[in-house]
């Protein structure tokens, strides 16, 4: 289920980003997950070919999209953020953990937060957070250096509530054993205090939270959080990004414009940041960090390696289709072993809904650009005219786009595609300029 939830999430961020570009022609940073399993990996060696591999683990059959390319996004992509979350985690507890202990410290959750409000520029809370916290950082040397501390593995969570995008910082910060964490509390309160007045923001007591090392699991700040909303923050009403995105995908309008105003505020800023410490630790970064192979030899070998044309791929799973074309389709691979032919029955049913919606988009492009012109006033006789123009253009865009889709989805029968007119679908002036 949990497979599905995550292509569903994932389609949703895309098609909200889709629609928000062909609103506002403005890119938020992290738009590549657009093409995040969708796309091929870019140093595939069979470009023309979408592969999925199915395995078979203890409870059932499980499908990936193979020699696809990531997108990589910890914030905004469901399935790069559950990836990240557990490669973050393992950093933590197989390499970051049992290196500070060797030296004698220990891990202590520091959390920040600062008051926000809905009816705030988001992406301008984030800014002056995030120069807050730069103020901190400067402010705090001393007093970090007095715990014994070397460092911080920094992780950042963005989930949104009623009172708009809660940010809240989480630094795992090291000391030495017996330092008093809730003297330091206090001291940071101020500091926060300050910092945060710098920039026009300010937080309560509650601002500032520490737990000392054996408080916490020191994983949290890996954990899964974000990616799927386990957290149990019973009296608050927050909600996770992708906790959003499900509702938007059931037609919560409002979720759907939280999350994209979410995505532009925290657009560039990192998921996690460890800064110069695995330097100082003198241990890989989580970036250059590869696991054992202990991890991969315990992935079973694929069971079945299903094919299919990319471009199909790209055409079923595209953003303008309403339903997640990858959720659809991993699930009838997982069926694949039982019912053969089960994927590329379910490919080409989700290739016609989105040849479907694209010549929808078409239509109401043409119908919107028909509404503005007859705004003005005219004659009955000019109005079918323009009419009449408007309708032969969008015949022709409609003619033309299934000629290129055709010849994209199957290149060796290109030459000329019988376009029948009585398929031509038509569109009609008074009933579709209304597009609320
Ligand atoms: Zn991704």
């Amino acid at each position: 289920m949990k497979f599905n939830a995550t292509s569903i999430q994932q389609h949703q961020a895309a098609r909200l980003l889709t629609n928000h570009y062909r609103l506002t022609r403005e890119n938020i940073l992290g738009d590549g997950l657009k093409l995040c399993r969708r796309a091929k990996a870019h140093n595939s060696s069979n470009p023309k070919t979408a592969y999925i591999a199915v395995q078979q683990h203890q409870d059932g059959y499980m499908a990936k999209m193979h020699d696809v390319a990531h997108c990589g996004n910890a914030h905004l992509c469901a399935f790069c953020a559950g990836v990240k979350a557990a490669h973050m985690r393992d950093w933590v507890s197989q390499v970051f953990l049992p290196e500070i202990k060797k030296r004698g410290l220990v891990a202590g959750l520091l959390t920040l937060t600062a008051h926000h409000q809905r009816e705030s520029d988001w992406s301008a809370f984030v800014k002056n957070l995030y120069g807050a916290l730069e103020a901190l950082g400067k402010t705090m040397q001393r007093d970090l250096k007095a715990i014994g501390s070397i460092g911080r593995v920094r992780g950042m969570e963005s989930p949104v509530g009623s009172n708009g995008l809660h940010i809240h910082i989480h630094d795992l910060l090291t000391y030495k054993p017996g330092a008093d964490i809730e003297a330091l509390r206090k001291v940071i309160l101020t500091k926060w205090k300050a910092a945060l007045r710098k920039f026009g923001l300010h937080c309560s007591k509650r601002g500032v939270d520490i737990k000392a090392d054996g408080a916490f699991d020191p994983r949290y700040v890996a954990k899964e959080v974000a990616a799927h909303g386990t957290k149990n923050e019973s009296k608050s009403d927050l909600e996770t990004l992708f906790q959003l995105l499900d509702k938007s995908a059931r037609g919560n309008k409002q979720a759907g414009r939280d999350w994209i105003r979410a995505a532009r505020a925290i657009q560039g800023r990192d998921r996690w940041n460890v800064g110069r410490l695995a330097i100082k630790l003198g241990i890989p970064c989580p970036s250059d960090w590869k696991k054992s192979d202990v991890v991969s030899t315990a992935d079973p070998a694929p069971l079945q390696l299903i094919e299919y044309p990319q471009s199909h791929h790209m055409i079923a799973t595209s953003p303008n289709n309403e339903r997640a074309g990858l959720a659809f389709i991993l699930r009838s691979a997982r069926n694949e072993p039982l019912r053969p032919g089960s994927v590329l029955r379910m490919v080409s049913r989700v290739c016609d809904e989105t040849i479907k919606a694209d010549i929808e988009l078409i239509k109401q492009k043409h119908a919107h650009k028909l509404a503005n012109s007859l705004r003005g006033s005219m004659t009955a006789d000019e109005r079918n005219k323009l009419a009449g123009k408007q309708f032969s253009h969008c015949t022709f865009a409609i003619a033309e786009y299934r000629a290129t889709t055709y010849g994209y989805m199957y290149p060796a029968q290109t030459s000329s595609v019988p376009v029948s007119p009585a398929f031509m679908p038509t569109i009609s002036p008074n009933l579709e300029l209304d597009f609320a």
